[in-house]
C-alpha cells in the first residue's frame, strides 16, 4: 500500500488536501473517462514531510519506482529508452492555485541517447532537439537556479544566426546546436554536466518543486492569499504528449465561460506548434479559441464537448489548459477558474437560471467585497495604460477620482465651494481635515496604511483615497509635492490635475476618463435607471446581464437574511442616502460634529462657564440647534429606528490647540496687550491646560464627560425628546434611541437614565404624549463586555462598538499604532489583518460572545447590534451572525455589501452543500 504516490486514476476531486488541487482535478478528469495522460501524484504528505526535515521520505524513492514502472507498462514506453523513450512532466500543484508561484519541468527523460529514439518514433527529428533544448533550458532554470535570461539570449542569438523570426523557423541542426550550447552553460554555471539520468532528472525535479514552495515570491503570495504556509504541496508527475509536433499539433488555455466579464461561451487561446509553456510566456502571439475550429474542427468539437462536460460536472465555470499532439486532445489541467466581480455575479446568476446551480448556491459564489467593486466610478482601464503615473501606493477606498491638487483642508473647501473638483494632498489627514475630505473627491496622503485616518475616514465617507505615497514628497507650505518618477523628477503645484485610483493605488498625472457604475446607480434607483441610458452591443448586454444578476441575488440575500442591516449617518443627507441603499434604520448616529464649527464657541462657554448661570444660557442656546440636528435625522428615518450616540469624544477635541493658544498668548503678552480678547486667551489657555491629557482615548470621555459637565447630556436627551414631539404633532412616525457611549460600570448608565427618565417625564408633560424612549448602551470597553449581566438590566438594548472595543482589549490607540508598527506586525505574522478592520474574533469576538450570552440570559429579548467599521466587514458579519446579534451598523456604502453578507452568513449557517 502506498503512502505517498497515488495514480491519476485512482483519486477524485474531493482529494485537493492530499493530492493538491491540479493533482485532485487531473484525477477527476481520468475517473470521468476525459483523455488525460496517465500519471501520478505525490502527495502533501510527502512535502510536508520534506518541510519537516529537510530530506525526501525514503518510502518514496521506492513508490515512485513502482508508479513510473506502472506507467512504463501501460504507455509501452521505457524512460531513457534508445528507441521509444517515455517522457514526463513534473508539475507542482498546492491546494490552493499560486499562479506562476511555483516550478515545472517538461520533457524529463530525454538525453544524449533518448533524443534520438524520440526523433525515430515521432519520425521528426526537429522536434525531438527542440524538446531536449526546452528540458535543458527548462530543467537549467528551475532546477539548477541558472538565470532563464541567460537561455533566452542565447536561443535570440541562435534565432539571429539563422534568420529566423520565431522559434519553429530554426531548423533540427540549429536546435541540435543550440542543446549543446545549452549544455556548455550548465556546465559553465554549475560546475557539473546537464544529468544525462532520467532517474537523476526525475528526482532533482521532484526536489525543485518540494524546495519552490519555500521561495520568497511563494511565501509572499501566501501570505498576501492568506495562504497556510503548512499545507505543501503536492508533485504531479505526467505523460508528455507534444503540442510541437508540427502545425497539428498545439496547446492552448481556455475558460467555459468569459472570466473578465461572464458572457457564456468558450473563450480562450491557442498556439500552434508550441508546448505548453509557450502561451503564458507570450513568446509568440497567440490565435483566439475559434480558429482552431478552422485548424481542426473535429478537435475543436471534442474540446467544447470536454468544456460542457466539465461545467456541467464542477457546475461553475472552468478554465483549462489542452494540448493537440498531431490531431489528437489531451487535457492537462482543468479548475474552477478564477474571474472578476461583474463575472462572478453573472456566472453565478446565469447558472441558477440554467438550473445549474440554486439559487442559494449562487448567492454563496459571489461575495461582498466583489460587490463593493462594482460599486465605485473606475477608471477606463486603455486611457489609464496610456496615462503618466506618477507612483503606485495603497488603494484604501475604492473609486476613481479626478481633480485639482489641494494641499490643505481649507483651500479644498474654498475651491469645492466654487464648484472645483479638488483632490486633498497632504502627508497624513487628521481630524481637521474632515471639512477638506468632505469637500474632496479623492484623499491622498503620502503616509499612513490601510486603516490610518484618511483610509478610515475615507471609507467611511465612500470616498477614493490612496495612502501611503511614499514617493511623493509633499510639502504643504510651498503648497507642492515632487516626485521622482522612471521619467525624472516631475513637480505638482495646487492647482495641477491628478487622478487617483482607489482600487490599484495608482497616481496619475493629468486627468483619467471615468466610467461611473452602473451598479451604484441600480441600488440606489432601481433596476430601470440602472439601464436607461445602457446602449446597445456587447457592452449593454454584459451590462443588462450585470445589473440584473446583482439584482436578483441581492434580493435573495435580502429574503434569507436573519440581520438587520442599519447604517451609521450623522446627518439628515446620510441618512437620505443610507435610506436609498437599503438601510433599515441608523444604527449610529454621532452627535459630536454638532458641536464643530460655528458652535464650538458655544462648547467652549459651556466648559468656561463660571457659574450655573453661564452654562445654562449656552446650553440653551445650543438646544434648538441640536432639535434641528436630531429633527432632520428623524425624519429621514420615518417610520426607523435611529439610535442617537450622546456625545463622545474627549471635551479637549472643542478647545483650540494648547500650543497654538500658548504662543498667542505668550506674544501677547510679549507686546504688552491687554485687550478683552487677551484675557479671553489667557483664560481659554488656563481651560485647556487643565483638560490637558496625558491619554485623552482613556481620559474624560464618553458617559465620564457627561456624568462631570452637569447638562450636557440633559441638553442632548431633551434636543431628542423635543424633536420626537415635534415630529410626531405632525403626524409622523419618528423612532429615536438613546445610546451612552464608553460605559464601564453599570451604575454610570444608571445615572444617565435617571437624567433621561426626568427628561422625558417633563417633555411628555409639556406637550400631553407620552415619551418614552429607549436608552442603551454602547458595549465597548472590555468591563462593559464582562459584566454584561449587570448592564443589561439597565439597558434597554446593547451595540456594540467594535472599534473602541479593540482598542482597549488590545491596548492600541489606533491612530498611534497604525502608524507606527503595523506594517511590520503584518510582516512578520502577529498580525494577518488589522483587527481594525476584521474583528478579531479570539480576543475581541470572545468579549462579544460573552457579553451577549451574558446579557441575553437575564434579558432574552435584547435588543443587540453592532455599529462601526467591522458591521461593514464580510468576515466580522459572519461572526455576528453567529453570535446571535440583531442588526449590523455600517457606513451608507457598505451597506448593500452588509445586505449581502449578512444573506450569505445566514446560508452559510444552516449546513449549505456546496460541495455536492
Ligand atoms: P502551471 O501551474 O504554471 O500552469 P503546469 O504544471 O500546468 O504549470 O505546466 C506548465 C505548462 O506545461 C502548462 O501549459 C501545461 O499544460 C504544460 N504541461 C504540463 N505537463 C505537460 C505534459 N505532460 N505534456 C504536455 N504539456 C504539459
Ligand atoms: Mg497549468
Ligand atoms: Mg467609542
Amino acid at each position: 500500500m502506498s503512502t505517498y504516490v497515488q495514480d491519476f486514476a485512482d483519486g477524485s476531486m474531493a482529494q485537493k488536501d492530499l493530492l493538491g488541487g491540479k493533482g485532485a482535478n487531473l484525477a477527476e478528469m481520468t475517473r470521468l473517462g476525459l483523455p488525460v495522460p496517465p500519471g501520478f501524484t505525490i502527495t502533501t504528505d510527502a512535502c510536508r514531510y520534506y518541510l519537516r526535515t529537510g530530506k525526501v521520505p525514503t518510502d518514496l524513492r521506492v513508490e515512485v519506482t513502482q508508479a513510473i514502472r506502472r506507467l512504463e507498462d501501460t504507455m509501452n514506453r521505457r524512460l531513457g529508452d534508445f528507441h521509444e523513450p517515455l517522457l514526463v512532466s513534473v508539475r507542482s500543484g498546492a491546494k490552493f492555485s499560486m499562479p506562476g508561484m511555483m516550478e515545472t519541468v517538461l520533457n524529463i527523460g530525454l538525453n544524449d541517447a533518448s533524443v534520438q529514439g524520440l526523433a525515430e518514433q515521432a519520425g521528426d527529428e526537429r522536434f525531438a532537439w527542440d524538446s531536449y533544448r526546452r528540458l535543458v533550458q527548462m530543467f537549467g532554470k528551475t532546477v539548477l537556479g541558472i538565470e532563464g535570461d541567460v537561455f533566452a539570449e542565447e536561443l535570440d542569438a541562435a534565432k539571429a544566426a539563422a534568420g529566423a523570426a520565431s522559434d519553429t523557423d530554426l531548423d533540427a541542426d540549429a536546435l541540435r546546436a543550440l542543446t549543446v550550447r545549452f549544455k556548455e552553460i550548465v556546465r559553465e554555471q554549475t560546475g557539473r554536466d546537464f544529468p544525462q539520468h532520467p532517474r537523476e532528472q526525475l528526482d532533482l525535479a521532484i526536489v525543485a518543486v518540494l524546495e519552490s514552495w519555500n521561495t520568497e515570491r511563494a511565501r509572499l503570495y501566501r501570505r498576501r492569499e492568506r495562504i497556510p504556509h503548512d499545507i505543501g504541496t503536492a508533485v504531479n508527475v505526467c505523460t508528455m504528449v507534444f503540442g510541437n509536433l508540427g502545425d497539428r499539433s498545439g496547446t492552448g488555455v481556455a475558460f467555459t465561460r468569459d472570466p473578465a466579464t461572464g458572457q457564456p461561451g468558450d473563450y480562450g487561446d491557442y498556439l500552434r506548434n508550441a508546448q505548453g509553456e509557450d502561451v503564458v510566456a507570450g513568446i509568440r502571439n497567440t490565435l483566439p479559441l475559434a480558429a482552431l475550429e478552422e485548424v481542426d474542427p473535429d478537435v475543436y468539437n471534442e474540446l467544447r464537448g470536454v468544456m460542457r462536460r466539465l461545467e456541467m460536472h464542477y457546475r461553475d465555470l472552468c478554465d483549462v489548459e489542452f494540448t493537440v499532439e498531431e490531431g489528437k486532445l489531451w487535457m492537462l489541467q482543468t479548475r474552477v477558474g478564477k474571474r472578476t466581480a461583474p463575472a462572478a455575479f453573472r456566472i453565478a446568476a446565469e447558472l441558477e437560471a440554467e438550473h445549474l446551480i440554486t439559487l442559494d448556491e449562487a448567492l454563496m459564489r459571489v461575495s461582498g467585497d466583489q460587490l463593493s467593486q462594482l460599486m465605485f466610478p473606475q477608471f477606463d482601464r486603455k486611457a489609464a495604460a496610456k496615462a503618466t503615473l506618477l507612483t503606485r501606493a495603497m488603494a484604501a477606498s475604492p473609486g476613481a477620482a479626478v481633480g485639482r491638487c489641494v494641499f490643505d483642508s481649507q483651500t479644498a473647501h474654498d475651491w469645492a465651494e466654487r464648484g472645483e473638483d479638488v483632490i486633498l494632498v497632504r502627508r497624513e489627514t487628521n481630524p481637521d481635515d474632515l471639512q477638506g475630505m468632505i469637500a474632496a473627491v479623492g484623499v491622498l496622503t503620502a503616509r499612513g496604511g490601510k486603516t490610518s485616518h484618511a483610509a478610515v475616514v475615507a471609507r467611511g465617507m465612500g470616498l477614493t483615497c490612496v495612502v501611503g505615497a511614499e514617493a511623493l514628497d509633499v510639502d504643504p507650505a510651498a503648497r507642492r509635492m515632487t516626485v521622482d518618477t522612471a521619467s525624472g523628477v516631475v513637480e505638482v503645484v495646487e492647482g495641477d490635475v491628478v487622478a487617483i485610483d482607489g482600487a490599484t493605488g495608482e497616481v496619475f498625472l493629468g486627468a483619467v476618463p471615468v466610467v461611473p457604475s452602473p451598479v451604484t446607480t441600480y441600488l440606489t434607483d432601481g433596476v430601470d435607471a440602472a439601464l436607461a441610458d445602457a446602449g446597445e452591443g456587447d457592452a449593454a448586454e454584459s451590462l443588462q446581464a450585470l445589473v440584473l444578476a446583482v439584482d436578483r441575488l441581492l434580493r435573495h440575500a435580502d429574503e434569507a437574511r436573519r440581520l438587520r442591516v442599519k447604517a451609521n449617518a450623522d446627518t439628515g443627507e446620510d441618512a437620505h442616502r443610507a435610506r436609498a441603499l437599503g438601510a433599515e434604520g441608523i444604527g449610529l448616529a454621532r452627535t459630536e460634529h454638532m458641536f464643530l464649527g460655528e458652535r464650538r464657541v458655544l462648547v467652549e462657554r459651556i466648559i468656561l462657564a463660571r457659574d450655573d448661570a453661564e452654562r445654562d444660557a449656552a446650553l440653551a442656546e445650543l438646544l434648538p440647534l441640536q432639535r434641528q440636528d436630531f429633527t432632520e435625522l428623524l425624519q429621514e428615518m420615518d417610520g426607523l429606528t435611529s439610535t442617537i450616540r450622546l456625545i463622545d469624544p474627549p471635551l479637549h477635541e472643542f478647545l483650540p490647540d494648547l500650543t497654538e493658544l500658548s504662543v498667542r498668548v505668550a506674544l501677547a503678552e510679549e507686546r504688552g496687550e491687554s485687550s478683552p480678547e487677551h484675557s479671553h486667551d489667557l483664560e481659554v489657555l488656563a481651560a485647556v491646560r487643565r483638560m490637558h491629557e496625558a491619554n485623552p482615548m482613556l481620559g474624560l470621555r464618553g458617559v465620564r464627560l457627561g456624568l462631570v459637565v452637569p447638562g450636557l447630556f440633559g441638553l442632548q436627551i431633551r434636543a431628542v425628546c423635543e424633536a420626537w414631539a415635534d415630529l410626531r404633532a405632525k403626524g409622523k412616525d419618528p423612532r429615536p434611541e438613546i445610546m451612552v457611549p464608553l460605559v464601564a460600570s453599570v451604575m454610570e448608565l444608571h445615572l444617565v437614565r435617571d437624567v433621561a427618565t426626568a427628561i422625558m417625564a417633563e417633555v411628555s408633560a409639556e406637550r400631553g404624549a407620552a415619551c418614552e424612549i429607549p436608552v442603551g448602551v454602547m458595549i465597548e470597553l472590555p468591563r462593559a463586555a464582562l459584566t454584561a449581566e449587570r448592564i443589561a438590566e439597565a439597558a434597554d438594548f446593547f451595540s456594540f462598538g467594535t472599534n473602541d472595543l479593540t482598542q482597549t482589549t488590545w491596548g492600541f490607540s489606533r491612530d498611534d499604532v497604525e502608524g507606527a508598527f503595523f506594517a511590520q506586525y503584518t510582516a512578520n505574522g502577529v498580525l494577518t489583518v488589522s483587527p481594525f478592520e476584521s474583528l478579531d474574533l479570539r480576543g475581541v469576538g470572545r468579549l462579544v460572545d460573552i457579553a451577549v450570552t451574558d446579557a441575553r440570559a437575564v434579558k432574552p429579548d435584547l435588543p443587540i447590534g453592532v455599529c462601526g467599521e467591522h458591521g461593514g466587514d464580510p468576515e466580522s458579519i459572519h461572526f455576528f451572525h453567529s453570535v446571535g446579534l440583531d442588526y449590523v451598523s455600517c457606513s451608507p456604502f457598505r451597506v448593500p455589501v452588509a445586505r449581502l453578507e449578512a444573506g450569505r452568513a445566514a446560508i452559510s449557517a444552516v449546513g449549505h452543500s456546496d460541495s455536492r
